[in-house]
């Protein structure tokens, strides 16, 4: 089968990605053996890419918004039927047995694994999952826009959760791209007030067209204070200006895995009055399936730009220039 593979981590266009002919892999005991219909790019593939986020092992396939069809089956492994319609997502494994895992935060488990980082992620014809890792997905939802809620869309209503903005607060968020357009539209859905603070017309752009209720440049004040607010931005400096933009016990949630650094943060005017602020680290499963729920019932739409898989790399430098809003799809043929 044809995989790309992260070869030589650094800029990307510098060609960091390899296309391999790779065997296609069996499924062992508890996995399936899935046919890529499509996979979402999600910034943490361009991370990866890069060298900001270490590889865990040589020649790593990206890709963790994968949509594809149950085809084999290992050992032990009856979840799903032969030929059903499956999403892979980021959390690909934990040990169940950690505190955290015991505790109900198997997103902070001690010893995780992640498609894409830790096993072969989606930017092949074929991938291996552990079936109880995997989510049935609604009927309601296409191929194409079921691929970015799986990651882009949960850690944004994980980020969501973090900020402990109520239905019917005021919400600010700082950035607009695959992440937070989805995240917008599940707030406005719950009665929130959302402002959008970002930069570039066409993010801008996208989030009137949502119906977002401000929208402003990146480092300005919301309009008013606010009950709670999500940096989706991976831009360390956005952190004083967001925490000095929030109400009396207001929670910051930065969304992404990676930040810049944060290089000051002036405790009076951006942390006392019990300002918070809370990195978010992945999901747990009942996150995933709890906004897959809500994502079928408000119709959350990502705004989508296909791609073949051939041109994995295009689509890369495209989100690293900002040259689309939204979310790009990666499509097998
Ligand atoms: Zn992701
Ligand atoms: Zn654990």
């Amino acid at each position: 089968m044809l995989a790309w593979v992260v070869d030589r981590a650094g800029p990307i266009d510098t060609g960091p990605l390899a296309q391999v002919d790779l065997a296609s892999p069996s499924p062992g005991q508890g996995e399936v053996r899935i046919r890529i219909r499509c996979c979402g790019v999600c910034r943490t593939d361009l991370h990866l890419a890069e060298g900001d986020l270490a590889p865990r092992r040589a020649e790593i396939t990206p890709g963790h918004e994968i949509v594809g069809v149950v085809e084999t089956r290992g050992p032990g492994s009856d979840r799903f039927a032969i030929g059903e319609r499956v999403g892979v997502p980021w959390l690909a494994g934990t040990d169940g047995t950690c505190r955290f895992c015991r505790s109900g935060r198997e997103n902070l488990c001690l010893s995780p694994t992640f498609t894409g980082w830790d096993r072969p992620g989606g930017y092949a014809e074929f991938c291996l999952a552990d079936e109880r890792f995997c989510y049935p997905l609604p009927q309601g939802i296409s191929d194409e826009q079921a691929a970015p809620l799986l990651c882009a869309g949960i850690i944004g209503y994980r980020s969501l959760l973090v900020s402990g903005v109520r239905p019917g607060g005021k919400l600010a968020i700082y950035g607009f791209g695959g992440s937070a357009h989805l995240t917008a539209q599940l707030a406005l859905n719950l009665g929130m007030t959302v402002h959008v603070l970002t930069r570039g017309e066409r993010n801008a752009a996208l989030a009137t067209e949502l119906g977002v209720d401000s929208v402003g440049g990146p480092a300005e004040p919301p309009p008013e204070p606010v009950d709670g607010a999500i940096l989706f931005a991976p831009a360390g400096e956005l952190v004083a200006p967001a925490l000095a933009g929030l109400d009396r016990g207001g929670t910051l949630a930065v969304a992404g895995i990676w930040l810049s650094d944060i290089e000051r943060i002036r405790y009076q005017e951006e942390l006392f009055e019990e300002r918070v602020l809370r990195s978010v680290t992945a999901n747990t499963r009942r996150d995933g399936e709890e906004f897959l729920r809500l994502a079928e019932r408000y119709t959350i739409t990502a705004t989508i730009h296909p791609y073949p898989m051939q041109q994995a790399p295009q689509a890369l430098s495209d989100l690293a220039h900002g040259r689309f809003d939204g979310a790009a799809v990666l499509h097998n043929p």
